[in-house]
């Protein structure tokens, strides 16, 4: 769930603990977003985890676990009768513990955003020059500067998915509008980064991608991912900004009388992003996307779909929990497409009788003449 930037004078790390301080005094510890929430084990109590979230106090062991191993998937935020953001606050824990944090949290940042070090801007130049050989074709999109375009296309570090990064690039070509590309570690959006409380670093990512984006000239910003598409939804609200951002594939939607009437005959089950639940518009799109080449299977609202990937599987589970879902999803559907990359590659790893696509891959498909 984003944060609510008020004041546009202070730091994103200021903001977000007023925020929290704030909310932590509004709570009336119902305990209903612990209730819903997946991960949360009965081992403390909501009193002692407000307290915990307070700048000053000690966070016992068992909070600590519980902050590591929250996904982040915002599932505690609607179930809060005051309209509080749990998920906000597990993020200032994270900010305060940032010192403390399993090297799985630390391994995904090495490479992204800002060179906090000289093994880390070593470390980036090498994987850029690297990937750039390994990928001659979208070496030129890599850690580059976009050009004046209408429409910017921001893939962010998904810039180095190459089979993605292909798919995109035809879909953008075939729809026919200038744009330019804005990819690379460099150019991370800053999510990753503010989902493990590393707050400064996040604004940091946030103000050089706005620079980029306010250089392009772009009207629209689109994006490869839902965490960079809250990313980019942040700067905007932040800098009141009035350009259009568009996830992928609502872009595709609104050019969809550019693709092939192509109609599937099996049912393809949606993986809801959790980022969706601050944009009511991208999930339209994404169950009209599906609506467009089959029938489009609503997943049980009783199951948290979220793909596990920010706790960065600090609890081991989340490969048995993969398997549970993907054979949830296979009582439905022998497919499950993903609006959200992060959520593709992370699922996209398991044998499993469920074949998991990115929801792209329709509208790619229908130029190609294929069916998944
Ligand atoms: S974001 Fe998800 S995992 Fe984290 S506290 Fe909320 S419901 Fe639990
Ligand atoms: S649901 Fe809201 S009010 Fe209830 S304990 Fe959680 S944050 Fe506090």
């Amino acid at each position: 769930m984003i944060v609510m930037i008020k004041n546009t004078h202070q730091s994103l790390r200021e903001s977000i603990s007023t925020q929290v301080q704030q909310e932590l005094v509004d709570c009336t510890e119902c305990n209903n977003c612990l209730t819903v929430c997946p991960v949360y084990d009965s081992s403390f109590s909501i009193n002692e985890l407000n307290t915990a979230t307070q700048p000053d106090s000690e966070v016992p062991a068992s909070i600590q676990r519980f902050t590591f191993a929250c996904l982040q998937c915002g599932y505690c935020v609607p179930a809060c009768p005051v309209h509080l953001h749990r998920d906000v606050m597990i993020q200032y824990l994270r900010y305060k513990l940032r010192l403390n944090k399993p090297w799985r949290y630390k391994r995904y940042l090495f490479i992204r955003g800002k060179p906090t070090s000289f093994l880390k801007k070593i470390m980036q130049q090498c994987f850029v020059w690297y990937k750039k050989m390994l990928y001659p074709k979208h070496a030129r999109f890599m850690e580059n500067t976009p050009t004046k375009a209408e429409v910017l296309f921001y893939p962010g570090c998904y810039v180095y998915s190459p089979k993605t990064m292909e798919k995109t690039i035809a879909l953008l070509d075939h729809v026919g509008e200038t744009y330019s590309v804005l990819g690379g570690v460099h150019h991370c959006c800053g999510m990753p980064h503010l989902l493990q409380g590393e707050f400064d670093q996040a604004e940091h990512c946030m103000n050089q991608v706005y620079q980029q984006i306010q250089r392009s000239n772009a009207h629209t910003v689109v994006t490869g991912c839902l965490e960079c598409y809250q990313a980019v939804q942040l700067m905007f609200k932040q800098k009141n900004d009035p350009r259009r951002i568009l996830t992928m594939v609502e872009y595709l939607m609104n050019h969809k009388h550019a693709f092939p009437t192509v109609r599937l005959d099996h049912p393809i089950a949606l993986l809801p992003s959790c980022r969706y639940k601050d944009s009511s518009k991208a999930q339209e799109a994404a169950v009209a996307a599906v609506e467009q080449f089959s029938t489009c299977v609503h997943p049980d609202p009783k199951l948290n779909w979220c793909c596990r990937k920010w706790n960065h599987d600090v609890t081991h589970t989340n490969k048995a929990y993969h398997q549970q879902l993907l054979s949830a999803i296979g009582d439905q559907s022998k497919i499950v497409a993903c609006d959200c990359l992060t959520c593709y590659e992370t699922l996209n790893y398991l044998p499993s009788a469920v074949q998991v696509i990115e929801l792209i891959d329709l509208f790619y498909n229908a130029i190609q003449g294929e069916k998944p």
